[in-house]
């Protein structure tokens, strides 16, 4: 699987489609600011994952880590992951199907809240 940012490849939609929110106080949860979520998806023409990957990015730019986060969404229903990889075990398949914090990337303090 190679994942390339949904940006790279259609700027001007990504322009008007990357969404974001907005954190107006500062919370237990998150800080005040402004948080992009960039999509990213499989370019692999022989791979049929059916998943997005999200990097989330802080607009502050005074943050050590601007990623605070690395989400996966599989859109598709468990039986398809399972067929489509049936080696992977129960516990790797819930990173497949669904929203998840994808394991194998670094990920924040703030990435569970992300994930939220
Ligand atoms: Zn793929």
């Amino acid at each position: 699987m190679h994942f390339l940012g949904f940006n790279s490849i259609f700027p001007k939609i990504a322009e008007y489609e990357t969404r974001s929110i907005t954190v107006l106080q500062n919370g237990e949860s998150l800080p005040m600011g402004e948080y992009s979520f960039i999509e990213l998806y499989c370019a692999d023409k022989k791979c049929d994952c059916r998943r997005v990957m999200m990097h989330v990015f802080s607009s502050d730019s005074s943050q050590k880590h601007p990623r605070l986060a690395v989400l996966s969404f599989g859109w598709e229903p468990k039986a398809f992951y399972r067929k489509w990889a049936p080696n992977l075990s129960d516990d790797d398949l819930k990173y497949f199907r669904g929203p998840a914090l994808d394991p194998h990337e670094k990920q924040t303090i703030h990435a569970e809240h992300l994930l939220e």
